[in-house]
């Protein structure tokens, strides 16, 4: 019998720094559907990056399993895993922020381009760029660089990078962080819209409660524990339980 679109199972991750070890994922599961919408909420430190990055393929788990549509992605091998990140996931990572020395279009198309050895379909994948900013109500902005742009820009510059290789799944990992309330909205809006127009699995990191609202589902992340159908994530999360 097929399993969930996403089924994480007992996994674990113990990150090793001389002589400590940090238990950063102590036997997560969980369950993500096709096209849901699932916020991860938690502490600083308490593990919300490791485990997105987890299931991402960006980061290799101690123990456990990460199934997508009944894949072991980790049974791979390196190739095998960069293959299924770049086919299957978009990723809007604090890390991987824009280049400031790149104009917003080749923010954009830079990835692919080079994901796809130079040349090939340059015209098309620019085409879909334009398409994509008009519909973010930034296509004024696509020769402009970082530093002219408002962090609400910036963060529709990254959103519009992550699905330009058309990926089932989102990943996004504090994509509301240092933005005004305002702005918060309007980018939480934008991954509502994503999820509900364009049919994609959306999975966000972010310790802003104004997600919760907005979600399909809400986990909240303790110390390397999960906890899933949270009654009231905010008492949990400010001691609780
Ligand atoms: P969060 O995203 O919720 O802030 P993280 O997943 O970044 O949590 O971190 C969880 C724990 O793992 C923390 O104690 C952190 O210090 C540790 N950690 C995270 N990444 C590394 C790493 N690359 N090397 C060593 N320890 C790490
Ligand atoms: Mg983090």
């Amino acid at each position: 019998m097929m399993g969930s679109f996403i089924e994480v199972r007992d996994l674990t991750k113990i990150y090793h720094v001389g002589e400590q070890h940090v238990e950063a994922l102590k036997g997560i599961n969980l369950d993500i559907e096709e096209s849901d919408f699932a916020v991860f909420m938690g502490h600083s430190g308490s593990g919300k990056t490791t485990l997105v990055s987890v299931i991402g393929g960006l980061t290799k788990p101690t123990g456990g399993t990460v199934r997508i549509e009944g894949v072991d992605i980790w049974s791979h091998d390196d190739k095998a895993i960069s293959k299924f990140r770049n086919k299957k996931i978009g990723f809007c990572f604090q890390s991987f922020s824009l280049l400031p020395s790149l104009d917003v279009m080749n923010n954009i198309v830079m990835p692919l381009i080079f994901a796809n050895g130079g040349k090939k379909d340059r015209d098309k994948i620019r085409e879909k760029a334009v398409s994509m900013l008009r519909e973010l109500d930034m296509v004024e902005k696509v020769a402009a660089f970082p530093s002219e742009l408002s962090g609400g820009e910036q963060r529709r510059v990254a959103i519009v990078r992550a699905l330009m290789n058309d990926p089932d799944i989102i990943l996004a990992d504090e994509p509301t962080g240092e933005l005004d309330i305002r702005t918060e909205q309007e980018v939480i809006e934008i991954f509502r819209h994503i999820n509900e127009e364009y049919k994609k699995t959306v999975i966000v990191v972010s310790h802003t409660l104004a997600w919760i609202e907005k979600a399909k589902k809400v986990f909240v992340m303790k110390d390397g524990v999960l906890y899933e159908n949270v009654a009231d994530p905010v008492t949990l999360l400010m001691g609780g339980c």
